[in-house]
């Protein structure tokens, strides 16, 4: 009967709507981290559907203050069992140093040790000199993919029993993998060279 289609669809939606209110977490008790570069798919990349993710994106896809908060908020308080960080190849975080940025900032009249960097906490300042590490450029995708693993495996904000898995997207094959499998690496680079001796 229609009515009956009618009331189960309203239910659905209700049920939908009030998740967080309910304590239901996400599909797949999954959060992610990702850089928030157009070219990161993240959600094709996962397979991950409406429903499915919490999804956090940033510049280079860090371990940022930020990303913390919710990584905690989620793992705490959502019901999150597990986190995926994806960062990428050809990121524009390895394109200049802090310091280039820095100066950039300051040609154009922005002094980064001055600015308030959280309005909700006015007193919150970088400190003298501190911009480059708080901006975070990095040189090495698969050196800063392991490293952002380590960072939320180590926070005390993530309960322990949670999962924290890293991967690469490359841009160029349109593929995740793991950090430190890239073959082109390991057969025509410097470091690979010195990797093995
Ligand atoms: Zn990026």
């Amino acid at each position: 009967m229609l009515h009956n289609q009618i009331d189960l669809e309203f239910a659905e939606r209700e049920a939908w709507a009030l998740r967080r209110q309910r304590g239901i977490p996400n599909n797949r008790r999954l959060w992610v981290l990702a850089c928030m570069d157009e070219r990161l798919p993240v959600e094709d990349a996962l397979g991950l559907r409406l429903g499915d993710a919490h999804v956090f994106r940033n510049a280079g896809g860090l371990v940022t203050d930020d990303a913390i908060r919710s990584a905690m908020l989620t793992t705490q308080f959502f019901g999150t069992k597990e986190i995926i960080i994806v960062n990428h190849t050809e990121c524009g975080m390895m394109s200049a140093t802090g310091e280039y940025l820095e100066e950039i900032l300051r040609s154009k009249g922005i002094d980064p040790d001055k600015v308030e960097i959280d309005p909700a906490i006015p007193r919150l300042k970088l400190p003298k000199g501190g911009f480059p590490k708080w901006i975070r450029t990095f040189s090495d995708v698969d050196e800063t993919c392991l490293r952002q693993v380590d960072l939320l495996r180590n926070s005390p904000l993530i309960p322990k029993d949670v999962l924290v898995h890293g991967y690469v997207w490359e841009v160029e094959s349109m593929k995740l993998r793991r950090p430190d499998t890239r073959l082109g690496e390991r057969v025509n680079t410097a470091k690979a060279m010195a990797a093995r001796g």
